[in-house]
Parts: structure tokens; C-alpha cells; sequence
């Protein structure tokens, strides 16, 4: 169905947005409600200036929520009797958390069957609007947490009128790549529900992001910092209708350097007892505190121990050998391995680099995946891994962050990372959804000085084998 785009009558705007609940969540409601009395005290809503010289579709307003993507997807119909899952002793069902049909038909179509650890203890809470801190890496199922807890609210409380450039709930992640994971992740759990999941990041087309800011309603919007401030110097986002902000990777946007951009952009969303706030960090050391007492109100804590990742699922193999032995002894781990899917990681993108040739040159099928390559190519490079067109990855830890492969059977680290989390990031690239996983790393003297550290930091001591 075609939504209806209109110019805005700005002074209309502010004072006519109310809501309603669909589902008599009262949480919901009650946030909706304080929204729209918010918007009648006329505190909120940055001048939109309709002189400006902007294209008067930018200031378009969209009166309707009707589904964006009805007529892309394949709307078959479909009961939630299909989707069976057997109760399980300690488990908990996506059934178990009376989700929007909508939302249980892409669970089931993702074949997700029961929640993971951060799930099962973050949604029951966070489903009734109560703020979240999750202490979890990638690949424990944290993105599902956040995107659940924000279709569910979005669903559940339909506003009467709806404005382009205005996101109902804002995703912030401090890299390209995790963005895109997470706006590809919203897409297909929101395959059915009829919400428009915009994603923005850096480097690359900045019009068309643009536009699609401007030309829809906007449901959820995924960003990295740079380029979500960059769209709301130029007017082309409001953040003043955010319900559901979530900070991803917190500790990661520290170290980035991102965080006066981070609290330009929650300055810019409605004030803490309003929204609801989801806030995930690896590690939660002094800074990352800070923040949460700033950004979060009475939050429910959740904590999943990285150790989990590395030890239950994943075989970790360190193998002992000279630096200038290392391309000779991957070559025999390829073919003793025989691995189905494959990421390498170093740590430099010239060895990545060298690596990846060397591989195509001897006979494997091998793309690389730097900060050196593009970012529409290195989109292209996972698109191609993930359907199996080629099966090695050459990656370092950077571009690395935030790869949602599944089936990855191994692991070889190339050179051992200097940092233990990136240890325990790369190594969790397999092993995940359930299935179980083989790291390999070479380790010769230059990087034998990582490994107390690394021993500290997983709590126990690695054995080091002869390959
Ligand atoms: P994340 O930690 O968000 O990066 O998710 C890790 C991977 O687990 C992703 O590939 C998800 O699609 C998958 N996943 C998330 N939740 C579940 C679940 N409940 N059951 C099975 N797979 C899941």
C-alpha cells in the first residue's frame, strides 16, 4: 500500500501527536502519552524550517503507519500454530513472551526456537519498558534483545499521525559494519510487521540515506554517530519522537572516541524518564558507568559472561610455531581441517592483504575483508562468503567487528590480537546459534608476549601444541 506524503504544517505538528496503544501495554502507553504532553507544552520539536532550500518532500509528513513493505513481501497467510516449539525445562520460548504475531512469524522464519541467555533474561523486562544494561559481546544474541524489545513497543502503540525524518526508535553502533549487521538483523526479524528499518553509516551514498530519511516514516533508524549527527546538522532527522535508544557497543564508542557525538545524539532524543534506554557494552569499567547513570533510569542488569562464548561451543587449538614456518603450517591446517566455512585474522592489512593472494595464488577461494577495501565491496565480499561462493575470509579485527556469518566452522588466527577481547571477538565468530566451532592460532614469538594477558583475561591457562 502506498502511504500518502504530505507537506508538514509545522504548527500543527507538535500539538496534534497523540497516541494510542493497541494492546493495552500500559508502560507503553503511559511513555506515549507523556510524549504527546510533552509536545503540547511546546518544549520539544527543533524549529523545521520550511523556507529553507531544501526539496519540499523533505518536510513531507506521512499520516499513516500503513505497512512501507506490504507490498514487497510475500504475504501468505500464516497462524502461529505453524510455528511449534515444545516447552523445555529452563528454557524460555519466544512463544513465552507474547510478542506481536508479526514479529513471531519472522522468529520463526529466522528459525530462531528458543531465546538465548541475554534474551531470556533481558526481554521480560525490557518487553515491559523498563530500561536495560547488558554486559555481552557479539554472538550471544543481544541484537535480537534490543530489536525484539523495540518492534514489540512500536508495534504495541500506534501514534495517529506519523512524520517523515522522525525514527520512533534509534539504534547507535560505533562501526559500519555492525550498523549494517543490525539493520540487516531488523530487517528480517521486521519482515512482517511492516516497519521501515533505515540503516546510516559512513562512507557511503550519503543522498540516498538522505532520501530515505526524508521521503518515508521512518520506524527504526540504525547509525554510527558520524553520519546520524552529520543528517541532523542538516535537518534531514529528528530525534525528538525516539522512544526505544539503544547505545551498542558502548565501551567500543569510548575507545572510538565517539562519545561527544553519542551525547549530541541523546541530548537530541526526548529525556531519559521518557525513553526507554538499552545500553550494551563488553566491559563496564569506570567510563561506561558514567554514561549509564547519565543515559539510563533504574536499569535491569544483565550479565553474559564472554567466557561462555569461548569455552562452551568453540575447540580452541594454539599451535606453537616459527613466524617464518606460519604460511607452510596453514596451508597443512586447511587441508587436515578441510574447513566448510572459513575467517582468517591478522592483525596488519598489508599481511591480510599478502595473505589473501597467497591463498587465491595456491588453489583456495579466498576474499578479502580491511578497512583498505571499500565499503560497498566489503559488503559485496559477505554477501559472497555468506552464500558460500567463497569460503575462506581474510579479515582483520576491525573489519571484523560485527561479521554475522552463520556456519563459520573455524577460526585461524593468523597473528594472535593484542587485545583479549578481540580474542574472544574472533573466536566467536564460530561456535554461534548452537553449533560448534575450531580456532586455530598460530602463535610464534612475536606473539607469544599476548598470551599472559590473554590467559588473565579468559581465566584460564592455554596449551600450546605442536602442529
Ligand atoms: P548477535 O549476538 O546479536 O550477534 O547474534 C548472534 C547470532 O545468533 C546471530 O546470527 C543471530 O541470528 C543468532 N541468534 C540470535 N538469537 C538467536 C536465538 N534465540 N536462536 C538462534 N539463533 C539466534
Amino acid at each position: 500500500m502506498l502511504k500518502k506524503l504530505f507537506k508538514r504544517d509545522n504548527s500543527k505538528k507538535t500539538n496534534s501527536r497523540t497516541s494510542k496503544t493497541s494492546s493495552g501495554n500500559p508502560k507503553a502507553a503511559n511513555a506515549a502519552a507523556k510524549t504527546s504532553v510533552r509536545g503540547s507544552k511546546g518544549k520539544v520539536a527543533p524549529t523545521r524550517n520550511t523556507n529553507n532550500a531544501k526539496p519540499a518532500h523533505g518536510k513531507a509528513a506521512a499520516k499513516s503507519t500503513a505497512p512501507k513493505s506490504e507490498s514487497k513481501v510475500d504475504v501468505k497467510p500464516w497462524k502461529l500454530e505453524e510455528f511449534k516449539v515444545e516447552p523445555a525445562e529452563g528454557k524460555t520460548r519466544f512463544h513465552d513472551l507474547m510478542l506481536p504475531e508479526s514479529v513471531m512469524r519472522g522468529i520463526h522464519e529466522l528459525g530462531f526456537e528458543y531465546c538465548s541467555p541475554i534474551q531470556a533474561e533481558s526481554l521480560p523486562a525490557a518487553l515491559r519498558g523498563r530500561d536495560t544494561i547488558g554486559q555481552a559481546q557479539t554472538g550471544t544474541g543481544k541484537t535480537a534483545a534490543f530489536l525484539l524489545t523495540i518492534f514489540n513497543r512500536i508495534l504495541n502503540v500506534v501514534p495517529e499521525e506519523r512524520f517523515a525524518s522522525e525514527p520512533r526508535a534509534l539504534v547507535v553502533a560505533p562501526t559500519r559494519e555492525l550498523a549494517l549487521q543490525i539493520g540487516k538483523d531488523a530487517e528480517g526479524l521486521a519482515k512482517y510487521t511492516g516497519l521501515n528499518v533505515v540503516t546510516v553509516v559512513g562512507g557511503m551514498n550519503y543522498e540516498s540515506q538522505r532520501q530515505m530519511l526524508r521521503d518515508n516514516v521512518v520506524d527504526v533508524l540504525v547509525a554510527t554517530p558520524g553520519r546520524l549527527i552529520d543528517f541532523m546538522r542538516s535537518q534531514d532527522v529528528y530525534l525528538d519522537q525516539v522512544e526505544v535508544l539503544v547505545l551498542d557497543e558502548a565501551d567500543r564508542m569510548l575507545d572510538m572516541g565517539f562519545i561527544p557525538d553519542v551525547k549530541r545524539i541523546v541530548r537530541a532524543t526526548p529525556t531519559k524518564d521518557i525513553r526507554q534506554t538499552l545500553l550494551y557494552s563488553a566491559t563496564f569499567n569506570f567510563d561506561v558507568r558514567i554514561l549509564i547513570d547519565q543515559w539510563t533510569t533504574n536499569p535491569h542488569k544483565v550479565v553474559i559472561e564472554p567466557e561462555q562464548i569461548t569455552t562452551d561451543r568453540v575447540d580452541q587449538k594454539l599451535y606453537l610455531v616459527a613466524e617464518t614456518d606460519k604460511y607452510s603450517i596453514l596451508e597443512r591446517v586447511l587441508a587436515e581441517e578441510k574447513p566448510e566455512r572459513l575467517i582468517i585474522f591478522a592483525n596488519r592489512r598489508d599481511l591480510t592483504r599478502n595473505l589473501c593472494d597467497k591463498l587465491n595464488k595456491n588453489g583456495h577461494s579466498a576474499a578479502l575483508l580491511s578497512g583498505e577495501v571499500s565499503q560497498e565491496k566489503r559488503i559485496r565480499t559477505l554477501e559472497r562468503f555468506r552464500e558460500g561462493r567463497v569460503n575462506i575470509m581474510v579479515a582483520t579485527d576491525v573489519a571484523g567487528r560485527g561479521i554475522h556469518v552463520d556456519g563459520v566452522s573455524h577460526v585461524i588466527n593468523y597473528t594472535l590480537p593484542e587485545d583479549p577481547e578481540d580474542y574472544v571477538h574472533r573466536i566467536g565468530r564460530t561456535g554461534r546459534a548452537g553449533a560448534k566451532g575450531v580456532s586455530v592460532s598460530l602463535v610464534s614469538e612475536d606473539d607469544a608476549f599476548c598470551l599472559p594477558d590473554l590467559e588473565k583475561y579468559l581465566g584460564t591457562k592455554l596449551e600450546l601444541t605442536q602442529p
